[in-house]
Order: structure tokens, then C-alpha cells, then sequence
């Protein structure tokens, strides 16, 4: 078959396709005149955080070059080297983001996924991906009352686009800590201090870029805690990469 001929047929598909049976956009209900669940009008609602930084995520004061990092990471006071969270926790992506996690809306989880998964093309761009993601973990019994860990769908999604393995089990989290929403960041520390644990090491060795996904960020105690534990057993070397929908 020509090859001009071939992207015409996908061309003609595609209209055919969203004509016939349109998706749902997750936050309107109307159809979406997208190939995914999520219209135009609802997407470009969607907020980025503003000039963010690179360690940490959050907005930099505004005329910064891009890609420059805040005191707090330039001091090198965070294990995370680099995060990507990109959206601000607004409507239209906060109420999506809480049916995922609060409610089993899986759809909203996977429009999600797939806004982060551009964000991460455009943002590694010219940079190496990690090569590894590990979720952030659910205690058993929270896993048991939700029925699926959030941040391991999310990892998975990703890592399937982009041909990243997903360690699902080498993190662990062996105390139900309490909601970490309404705390101080000291109280969140001292919450999550011995909250998790770190199986075998093995598929770690000779990595140099990993990747902890999470759906929130919110004070960066969770990643950094989770960094910490990991630079305790494997050289500081290592750059551990925190990713999320949300900069809270
Ligand atoms: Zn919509
Ligand atoms: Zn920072």
C-alpha cells in the first residue's frame, strides 16, 4: 500500500470513529470530540503550574529562566533530583483526580494518565527518562478497602507507553499511616517515618534514573521519605525522579 495512502485510511478512521462512537469527556458527560475522554473546551481549562521547579515543582517566582530550581533544591536539602507534577490542584483536574482515587472512576485515572504521559514526552524532551518507575504503595489493608493502588495503575499506564519496566512490589508500605490531608509538614514527617519499607534491591542494580509515581504531591514528605529509604541502600548517585497529575 502507498505510503500516503496509509495515514489518509487512519485520517478517515479516526473521523469515523469519533462521528460514530464519540467518547464521554469525563468532566462535561457530553461527547468529546477528542480520541480520548476529555473534550477540548474541558482541556484547555486544565491549569499548569507556572514556571515550576525542577526539583521540587512548585511555581518559581515569575521571569525565571525556565528549568532552574528554588532555594530549597538548589541548596540540595531534597532527595527527589527532579519532579513532574504539572497541574495545580483546580477544577477541572482536582474533582477527576478525587473520583479516581475516592470513588473507582478508573476512566478519570487513565484520561489523567495520558495528560501526565504528554507532559513527561514534552518535558524529557531533551533529557533521559528514568529507567524504572515504582509506584508509591498502598498499605495492604487500604489496598484491600479500594480495591486497586492509584499511583500502580498510573505507572503502569506510562510505563507502558513509554517501554519503562514497573516494580510494583519493591516498595512497600508496612504502617497505615493516617490521611496526610489538614497536616503540618512536621506531623507528615513523623508520620511516614518507618511507614514504609524497601524489598529486594536486585532489579535496582546498575540503574542510574529511577522514577517514583504517585497521583498528588502535595509537601513532597511521601517521595522524599520513599528517596531517603531507597539513597539509604543504593548509591546517592542515583537520581530518583518523583512524578504526579498534581503540585498541591
Ligand atoms: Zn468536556
Ligand atoms: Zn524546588
Amino acid at each position: 500500500m502507498s505510503t500516503k495512502l496509509l495515514p489518509f485510511i487512519n485520517k478517515c478512521l479516526y473521523f469515523a470513529q469519533i462521528s460514530l462512537w464519540p467518547a464521554l469527556c469525563v468532566v462535561c458527560r457530553q461527547p468529546s470530540d477528542t480520541q480520548r475522554d476529555l473534550c477540548t473546551a474541558c482541556a484547555i481549562r486544565l491549569i499548569h503550574i507556572p514556571d515550576p521547579c525542577l526539583g521540587c515543582g512548585l511555581p518559581l517566582p515569575p521571569g525565571r529562566p525556565p528549568d532552574r530550581r528554588c532555594g530549597t533544591c538548589t541548596a540540595g536539602l531534597r532527595a527527589i533530583h527532579r519532579t513532574l507534577a504539572p497541574f495545580a490542584w483546580q477544577p477541572p483536574l482536582a474533582p477527576l483526580v478525587s473520583a479516581y482515587k475516592y470513588h473507582g472512576q478508573l476512566q478519570c485515572g487513565r484520561v489523567l494518565s495520558e495528560l501526565l504521559l504528554e507532559e513527561i514526552r514534552a518535558s524529557y524532551a531533551a533529557a533521559a527518562l528514568p529507567q524504572l518507575l515504582l509506584p508509591v504503595p498502598l498499605h495492604p489493608r487500604r489496598l484491600r478497602e479500594r480495591g486497586y493502588n492509584q499511583a500502580l495503575l498510573v505507572a503502569r499506564q506510562v510505563g507502558r507507553a513509554l517501554n519503562l519496566p514497573v516494580a510494583p512490589t519493591l516498595l512497600r508500605r508496612i504502617r497505615d499511616t493516617p490521611a496526610q490531608q489538614g497536616l503540618h509538614a512536621a506531623e507528615r514527617k513523623r508520620n511516614l517515618r518507618r511507614a514504609f519499607s524497601l524489598g529486594d534491591i536486585t532489579p535496582l542494580s546498575g540503574l542510574t534514573r529511577i522514577a517514583v509515581v504517585d497521583d498528588v504531591i502535595t509537601t513532597m514528605s511521601t517521595v522524599d521519605t520513599l528517596a531517603r529509604l531507597l539513597h539509604r541502600r543504593l548509591p546517592e548517585t542515583l537520581e530518583i525522579h518523583a512524578w504526579a497529575f498534581v503540585r498541591a
